[in-house]
């Protein structure tokens, strides 16, 4: 591991420098005569960088050689995430639809229904919801999980939804197939900490404005507490023009795609804010290399009881699924089916 070091460091910031080589078991070497690049003989493991970057004597981290991250790609192929029949990663992708939030159980079997005739192959629907204000709609909590096993029990579509608190990972494991982290929890530690040791697949949502370092590290909880199996999702950061809720970092998208191993996804809705621009955001996701879409879809998308303007119908959600096809196409990709046909009501 090569170190920039401060110029200006003093006796006591390299002693604490040379504490923590000796606390590793390494070697500390300065490759100047001046000591402003050091290396660390024998660094490995991903704990490091942290730790040194927490050190007022070291500028910069110029290449962790071995002690690489655990989300960093290093050389590895891509982690392949697989909620139910949706696959992510390795040049398969997935679509995952639903409302904001579960509503109501016609209501929410009507668009699973409508959401496996697209082609998604994930249902997504809070029953927690983390709004902005504490007077909005909260969802249905424990009754919204069981609306959700209902809506699985008559699709076959797996179940993603939102988890909260650290003290609800539980109930909503036992009715989710994969946890959503929204981008209000995305850096609270202690909950990122229990859905990595939940055992089930997370996905986990950029924060409004975090950057993609942030955003890197905070999937390194879930993965250094034993769980690999994290989907990164772009949702927007926070923007200075209101013409759209948020801007859509596409450039973030095809990096993560570099340098992470981890399955990539846009989520267009909450990027545009508005249900006449998800159509193209999802396109161009797509096209930036993102392994799937999270789509807010509603019948009446006027009468939604959250995120109302973003919502796309059910007719527009099948042109998406559509579009999404022939783009992944176009680079040898494809998009996941479901596998169990629809019998019976609601076909
Ligand atoms: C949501 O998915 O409905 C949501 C609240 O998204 P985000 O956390 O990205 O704001
Ligand atoms: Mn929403």
């Amino acid at each position: 591991m090569l170190l920039s070091l401060r110029p200006d460091a003093d006796d006591a910031q390299l002693a604490a420098l040379r504490a923590l080589a000796d606390e590793g078991g390494f070697e500390l070497r300065f490759l100047d005569e001046r000591r402003r690049v050091a290396e660390l003989v024998g660094a490995r493991g991903p704990h490091l960088r942290s730790r040194l970057e927490d050190l007022k004597v070291v500028r910069e981290i110029l290449d962790p050689g071995q002690a690489r991250e655990l989300h960093e790609r290093n050389g590895r192929p891509d982690t392949v995430v697989r909620i139910g029949d949706a696959v992510l990663g390795g040049g398969h992708a997935s679509l995952i639809a639903g409302p904001c939030a579960v509503e109501s159980r016609d209501r929410l079997l009507e668009i699973a229904h409508a959401a496996h005739r697209a082609g998604a192959t994930v249902l997504r629907g809070g029953a927690f919801k983390p709004r902005t204000s504490p007077h909005s709609f909260q969802g249905l909590g424990a009754e919204g999980l069981l609306l959700l096993e209902e809506a699985r029990e008559a699709t076959g579509l797996a179940i993603l939804t939102e988890v909260l608190d650290p003290r609800d990972v539980e109930l909503v494991g036992r009715s989710a197939d994969a946890f959503q982290i929204g981008a209000r929890s995305m850096a609270n530690a202690a909950l990122l900490r229990e859905v990595g040791l939940a055992g089930k697949p997370v996905l986990l949502k950029r924060g409004l404005a975090a950057t993609v370092r942030e955003f890197c590290l905070a999937a390194e909880y879930v993965l250094d507490a034993g769980n690999d199996q994290v989907i990164l999702c772009e949702r927007g950061v926070r923007g200075f023009d209101r013409v759209t809720r948020n801007l859509l970092d596409l450039g973030a998208v095809a990096h993560l795609k570099g340098a992470t191993h981890l399955p990539v996804i846009v989520d267009p809705s909450h990027a545009a804010g508005r249900a006449d621009l998800v159509p193209a955001l999802a396109r161009a996701g797509l096209a930036a290399g993102a392994d799937g879409l999270i789509i807010e879809a509603h019948p009446r998308p006027d009468e939604a009881r959250s995120d109302a303007p973003q919502a796309v119908s059910l007719d527009d959600l099948a042109q998406i699924a559509a579009d999404a096809r022939a783009i992944l196409a176009l680079d040898g990709r494809i998009l996941a089916a479901p596998r169990r046909e629809l019998v019976g009501k609601g076909v």
